[in-house]
Order: C-alpha cells, then structure tokens, then sequence
C-alpha cells in the first residue's frame, strides 16, 4: 500500500492484488512502533500536524508540509511514548530513558527548542497495524484525488501465484508493451487457475526455488506470545470484591505505569515481558512475552494448542512479577491472545535478487534474409519484471521493531529510484530494480542481524544490566567489555 502511495505521486501506474478478500478479513492484532519511518511517512504525504511538520521533500521536488486526512488520523489513534522503563520481576528500576527521563520539569515536559524539535521527531510512535494500513489506504485516496485519477488501484481476493517472464532480445528488456506479466489466482472463485495457464517451469518457480535453497527460514529457538488489554477491562476486574478504598488504591497502584506515555519492560534473565501503548481512542496496552524454546516442534506445539495454552503460560511465567504485569496478563480477553514461534531468514543478497529475474541467455539461431538458416546466432533473454520488499525480502525477528520500519523505506526508496532512474534518466527497468535491491539490502540487513542478535541477549541478563540506555546499547558496551 506505501508503494503504491509513492508511485501514484510520481503517476507511475500500478495494479494492487491482495490475497485477502477484504480489507478487515483478518485480525491484524499487533501493535508497530514506528521510528526511522515516521520520516518516510511524512514522505508519503501522511503529515500529522501542521506545527511541528518540517517540510518534507519527498526527493522528487514535492513539498509535504500540510499536514493531511490521513496524518490525521494516524495522529488521532497513535500514542507517541515519551518514556521507556527497565524493571527486574520485583519492580526495581534497572534502566530508564525517553524524553521524559530527560526532560521532566516537575509537571510537564520543558517547552522544545528547534533542537527539541528534532528529538519530538525522533520519539516513537506506537500504532496498531491495522489502523496503519488504514491510513495508507487513505493516503492512497488522497493521493489519487490530488492526480485526478479515480482508477480502480486494488484487486481484493487475488492470489499471487506465479510471474511470467518477459522474453527478448537483449536490450530490449523494456520493450514488453504495459502487458501484465503476472498470473493471479482469483481466491474469490473456487477455481485454483481462473483459466490462466501457469508456467511449469516459469523463472518464477525457479527464483523462488533459488532464494528458499539459498536462504531458507531460520528458526530464531524462542517464541512470542501477545495479548491486547484495555484498561477498562484491568480496572473492571481489580474492582470486583473491593471497598471503594481499596479500588482507589488499587487504580492508583495499576496506574502508575498505565500512563498512556511510558513504554516498560520487565525480564529475569530468561522470560522478558514488553508493554506498549497499543491504543488512545481504546485505552488499551499490548504486550509481547518471549522466551526462549531451543526445540522448534515444542514452540509450534505451544502455538496450536491456542490462546487459552498460550495466556496459561504467560500467567504461569509471571504470576509473581510486580504489579501490574500479572493483572494485565490475567484481564487480556482470550480472543486478543496470540503466539509463535520466531524466525527469520539468512540475509539474501542484490546479486541474488538480479540473477533470479535475468536468468537466462538462450543462444538462438539467426534466420537469413534468403530464409536459410545462418551460421551465427543471437542472444535471447528471459525477464523477470519482478523484485521483493518488506518481509519477503527481509523477514526479521520483531525484537528491534525494524520490520515495518524497514518496510515503509523499502517503499518509498524503490518509488525513488523507478522515478529517477527509470522514467527521468530513461535507463532499463533492470537497471533501476538493481539499484534500488542494492540500496534495501544494504540498509535492512544490519537490521536483519540485530534484531538476531536481539532475539538472543533479550532472553538474558543483559536485558536487566543496570544503565540508563537502550537494551541494544547495553548490549553493545557488554560486548565491548567483553573484548
Ligand atoms: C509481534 C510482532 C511485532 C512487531 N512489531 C514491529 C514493530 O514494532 N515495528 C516494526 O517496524 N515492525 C514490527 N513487526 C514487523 C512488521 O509487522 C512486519 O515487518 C511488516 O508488517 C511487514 O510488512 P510487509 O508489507 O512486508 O508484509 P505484510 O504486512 O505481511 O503484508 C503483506 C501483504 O501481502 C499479502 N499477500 C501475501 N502473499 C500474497 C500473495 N501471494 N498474493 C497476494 N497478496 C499476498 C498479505 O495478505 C498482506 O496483506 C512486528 C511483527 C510481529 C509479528
């Protein structure tokens, strides 16, 4: 979708098929915390407000400084956190930092100077995935209204299940005349096919047998198990059997973390515990529990015994851990329970990527202009107009919170440079393609790793060092010291 509100800025036109018949057909029940990707969104033109927007040029000679509808509403439902807290199971305070740490004056927070101004834009930004689609989908809107162009941009329903290269001369990958290259299964109708032959032995088949021998999915031997909570529910619990006293104190005690502001965590070496403002208009909180599973057929046992299995043993790992993680864990509806097992996948690489979709150079005899068949031969070509972004080309565990982080550059970098490269300089669709896989693999694949990494000393002491710093710093200087 954040490709796609790229390319209709740069009226480069685009077709969307999305499997999933509609757009609410799943729960998408997890919370983003948005960081480096806040810029790009404002690149997107999704701006959230008018005062502290800075006037961002999307590269191509376009201003969006105005913040938008959809900036609106992503600003009406994001929850932007100004403190993140470091607990031990007791409750005692091992790290802490954010704006509020730093800033705190007594009662609010010191008025921003134009440094400042930077720092608010550099803070988090907590948002459920599903309101971010909806935005983007309102951004696309907006951005076609600004163009005129009222075309029907997404196919629902429509699975992706195979891509048909290009075939011709080489120097001529360009020359395929708009044709869809593309074969979708219409997963509306019971028909696997919908009447479209599908390549045997396509180019498609092929990278996608490459890239699953050459990278295949790695298991990250630990599990994540996640739970949606509204603060009504925690309260409307704690109160049950109470004195009117005692449910003020009790509120008081749950509140004191619940702010709507801070971000905590809470780990014993093993078992770590992130809570995040998951939502303002609802009040709710996510949380995301994780240990380690050294055997994977255990983690994905846990998995499909369900949400009841799951809460279980989150409730079971934390029931003596300080206020109010059992409390939150205890009043998360079942139905807002979820869990797997974590992985990601070896890093792929841009030469990869290209020689997946340009293959294949078929010597081909020349025919005469006598109609004999000459003795040398031209060079044919297979290719496949295709590339990868998002977790398809770098899936990640989601201890850094980089995936969609990552995912929304990806969108705007491959927009850039199809624009730049391709329709203003007029070099090759494979040209542009490769530039813009240089570009995304350079940047995300230390994210690829840390978040590894991450999947890794989270689960241990590290996660509780003493030190006012990120939990990847702490990992840092401990590896610093250990050297
Ligand atoms: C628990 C958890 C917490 C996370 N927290 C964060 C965080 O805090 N910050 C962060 O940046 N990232 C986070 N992530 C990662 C983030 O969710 C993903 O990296 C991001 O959603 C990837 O976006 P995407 O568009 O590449 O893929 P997706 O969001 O998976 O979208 C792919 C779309 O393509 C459709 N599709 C798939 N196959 C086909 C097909 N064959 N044909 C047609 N359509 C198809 C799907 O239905 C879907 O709509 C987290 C992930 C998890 C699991």
């Amino acid at each position: 979708m954040a490709l796609a509100v790229a390319l209709r800025h740069r009226q480069i036109p685009f077709h969307i098929f999305e499997k999933d018949s509609r757009f609410d057909q799943r729960s998408q029940g997890y919370g983003l915390t948005l960081q480096q990707a806040r810029r790009a969104l404002r690149a997107l033109g999704i701006v959230e407000n008018d005062e502290d927007s800075d006037s961002v040029d999307d590269n191509d000679g376009n201003n969006n400084s105005r913040s938008s509808g959809s900036g609106k509403i992503l600003q009406q439902h994001a929850v932007t956190s100004t403190k993140h807290v470091v607990h031990t199971p007791d409750g005692s305070i091992c790290g802490e930092w954010g704006l509020r740490k730093w800033k705190w004056t007594g009662n609010r927070i010191k008025p921003q100077s134009s440094r400042g101004k930077n720092k608010k834009r550099r803070q988090n930004l907590h948002v459920p995935r599903q309101t971010l689609r909806y935005v983007l989908y309102e951004a696309l809107k907006e951005a076609s209204a600004d163009n005129n162009d009222d075309s029907p941009d997404i196919s629902w329903g429509h699975k992706l299940v195979d891509i048909q290269p290009v075939f011709g001369d080489i120097g001529d990958e360009d020359n395929h005349n708009g044709k869809d290259y593309s074969n979708y299964d219409d997963t509306d109708s019971d028909n696997d096919n919908d009447g479209v032959p599908l390549f045997t032995e396509s180019i498609a088949t092929k990278a996608k047998g490459i890239v699953k021998q050459i990278t295949p999915l790695r298991y990250l031997h630990c599990i994540v198990i996640l739970g949606i909570c509204s603060l009504g529910d925690l309260f409307k619990q704690e109160s049950t059997n109470m004195t009117r006293q005692q449910q003020k104190q009790k509120q008081i005690q749950l509140s004191a973390l619940l702010d709507g502001e801070t971000v905590f965590q809470t780990a014993d070496g093993t078992t770590r515990i992130y809570l995040m403002p998951y939502s303002k208009k609802n009040n709710e909180y996510m949380w995301q529990l994780s240990f380690p599973i050294p055997d994977e057929e255990i983690a994905l046992d846990l998995s499909r015994r369900g949400p009841k299995a799951l809460k279980d043993e989150a409730l079971r790992r934390c029931q003596s851990w300080h206020v109010p993680i059992p409390e939150i864990l205890e009043a998360t509806p079942i139905e807002l329970v979820s869990g797997y097992p974590v992985y990601d996948r070896d890093l792929l690489t841009a030469e990869i990527l290209s020689t997946s979709r340009r293959r294949e150079i078929i010597p081909r005899p020349l025919t005469s202009t006598t109609g004999t068949d000459s003795a040398s031969t031209s060079c044919s070509f297979s290719f496949l107009p295709a590339t990868l972004l998002g977790d398809a080309a770098h899936p990640m565990s989601p201890f850094k919170g980089q995936g969609a982080n990552q995912a929304l550059i990806d969108a705007l970098s491959l927009a850039r440079i199809l624009y730049r490269v391709h329709c203003r300089e007029g070099r090759s669709l494979g040209d542009a393609l490769e530039l813009y896989e240089k570009e995304m693999m350079d940047r995300s694949s230390t994210k690829v790793r840390a978040s590894s990494e991450a999947a890794k000393f989270l689960h241990t002491e590290i996660a509780i060092q003493k030190g006012d710093v990120t939990r990847g710093a702490a990992f840092s200087s401990s590896s610093v010291t250990k050297k």
